[in-house]
């Protein structure tokens, strides 16, 4: 009995093996710290705050393959601003910062340089900037299941 036992824990080995050094090998990718190449944008929007002060936002980082379709968004939402003489990008919230999405281990857009928040104290986004950003080729958070009104990620290459 106790060696029957032993022989079908032994079959079973090689799997849990097998699975065991596929963790091994490929948790590390999972899980190490992105380390984007960064691209700097010079930004001339005088009424675009930095959130949380009253500066004016000179620079915005991000993902080098991320810099021209967010310089496409910003162009298209500036030109609306002043055709409408309105307003739509209030406070800048950041770009790149090397964190996990919310309640996770998985590392968020804003970790790779592809996402940008924006407005973060708005309840949502006027319509002509989002539609800036999707055209632009960026996913809108306030879009998801549950949603993230002020993010805006970049997923193309
Ligand atoms: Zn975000």
């Amino acid at each position: 009995m106790s060696t029957l036992t032993k022989r079908s824990e032994g079959s079973a080995s090689p799997l849990r093996y097998s699975l065991f050094m596929l963790l091994l090998l490929t948790a590390p990718f999972l899980s190490a710290k992105p380390s984007p190449v960064l691209r700097k944008i010079h930004v001339d929007i005088p009424h675009w705050k930095i959130g949380g002060s009253n500066k004016v936002v000179n620079t915005v980082y991000v993902a080098a393959h991320a810099r021209a379709p967010l310089e496409k968004a910003l162009s298209c939402v500036t030109a609306l601003e002043k055709k409408l003489e309105t307003q739509f990008l209030f406070t800048f919230d950041g770009t790149y910062v090397p964190r996990y999405i919310k309640g996770t281990t998985r590392w968020s857009n804003h970790a790779h340089g592809t996402a940008i928040d924006i407005n973060a104290h708005h309840k949502s986004q006027a319509i002509e900037l989002v539609m800036c950003f999707e055209e632009a080729g960026w996913k809108w958070g306030g879009r998801w299941p549950r949603p993230d009104v002020m993010h805006f990620e970049w997923r193309g290459k």
